[in-house]
């Protein structure tokens, strides 16, 4: 008996703990009643779903436009071809992201170059890109606010704005995300209050899950119209004249893509979204607990920011062993990320480049599990553990 046991254990078909990994998401009954309306509804696609997620997302957010789309990378992509960016345009762009960051900067032809981080904030370093903006002509920046760390969005845009640069805040990390600005205002990551436009993802490892989703906010009229005119192939019936009397009639006038979110899915979102607060709240706590009972080193940052937490990275010499002995214990830690110009594709296209700072923060990082519906024993035994491995 007890042989099968272990057998059973070995192939993972029997957990002595659950597994406990860096992220997950909570779906509860009124995520699934919402999500039935909508499929009881008329719409399963372009219906008033989507509208009212946006809604709800720019009242959070503090945007004046919203619009939701079939995923972050999606976003990304959309903001490259509202700004118009082509080939023989260069950008900036932090080296700690995920690589749909850059990626969507590639889509549009342009190219990338890659600034260090910060080592205390691990966001886009400010000096290094005042130097970077000032050194050559750069089209725009595009900088993430990691792991739930709002960027200086204020310093960043004095900063493109003096070199005439756009500037687009990648959000997926940071919705509820704040910070106070030099004159004491509260300004929400991805408000797009100082950048020309943010992204957000509803992947289910952040904050709110769609399955796939993600959306694009701004404050100003023309990208709007832009964005949503990209998202859905390019094609409008605005400004068509003989619309009453041939209601059919549409105009395609970019190339646009089909990167339209379900009714399906901004109905999860929107009730996602309703929970947000208790789900912030939650995170806090748990990085709290983190900070005050292990030894290691972790995201530093000035008070006037509030941490909306997607990860908690701590930061380990001895990140490989900690990785695995963690894992033998069934808690799944991951690392974020490979700094995007370590990827084969991009050493191919920019050869060998190596940014101290970035290469020193990769070799130690290590995100310790971070969810709003981790409880209390989750927490407990993955300090106890981490602290049993560095003893
Ligand atoms: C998740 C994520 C993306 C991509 O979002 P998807 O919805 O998975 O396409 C982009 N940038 C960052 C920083 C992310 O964390």
């Amino acid at each position: 008996m007890r042989g099968l046991l272990a057998f059973l254990f070995s192939l993972g078909y029997i957990h002595r703990v659950e597994n406990i990994t860096y992220g997950r998401q909570s779906i509860d009954q009124s995520d699934i009643d919402q999500v039935v309306e909508v499929l009881k509804s008329d719409w399963l696609t372009q219906g008033p779903m989507v509208s009212q997620f946006e809604n709800a997302l720019a009242e959070f957010v503090q945007a004046k436009h919203v619009f939701a789309c079939s995923n972050g990378t999606a976003a990304l992509h959309l903001t490259s071809l509202a700004l118009g960016l082509k080939k023989g345009d260069n950008v900036l762009c932090t080296s700690m992201s995920f690589a749909a960051t850059s990626n969507a900067i590639l889509y549009s032809g342009a190219d990338v170059e890659f600034v260090d981080i910060d080592p205390e904030t691990f966001n886009i370093d400010l000096n290094l890109l005042e130097e970077k903006l000032a050194s050559g002509n750069y089209k725009a920046v595009y900088a993430t606010s990691f792991a739930g760390l709002p960027l200086d969005a204020e310093k960043i845009s004095n900063l493109c704005r003096q070199h005439n640069a756009f500037f687009v805040e990648d959000c997926c990390h940071a919705i509820g995300g704040h910070f106070h600005n030099l004159n004491d205002e509260k300004i929400m990551a991805g408000s797009s209050h100082y950048s020309d436009m943010s992204i957000f993802s509803f992947h289910p490892v952040k904050h709110i899950a769609c399955g796939e989703g993600g959306a694009v906010s701004t404050n100003n009229d023309e990208l709007a119209e832009k964005v949503k005119l990209y998202r859905s192939h390019g094609i409008t019936k605005e400004n068509i004249e003989d619309l009453e009397d041939q209601p059919w009639l549409n105009e395609q006038q970019v190339l646009g893509y089909n990167y339209r979110m379900s009714d399906i899915l901004a109905g999860l979102g929107y009730s996602q979204l309703k929970k947000i607060k208790s789900n912030l709240d939650r995170r806090q706590v748990v990085a709290k607990t983190y900070k005050e009972n292990l030894k290691l080193g972790y995201q530093k940052f000035d008070q006037r920011f509030y941490n909306a937490y997607h990860l908690f990275v701590v930061l380990s010499e001895k990140r490989k062993e900690l990785y695995h002995f963690l894992r033998e214990h069934k808690i799944f830690t991951q690392v974020h990320y490979i700094p995007i110009y370590k990827h084969p594709y991009y050493q191919k296209r920019y050869g060998d480049i190596s940014l101290p700072k970035v290469e020193k923060y990769y070799e130690q990082c290590l995100s310790l599990p971070m969810f709003h519906g981790m409880t209390d024993e989750q927490l407990g035994f993955v300090i106890d553990k981490v602290n049993e491995f560095n003893k």
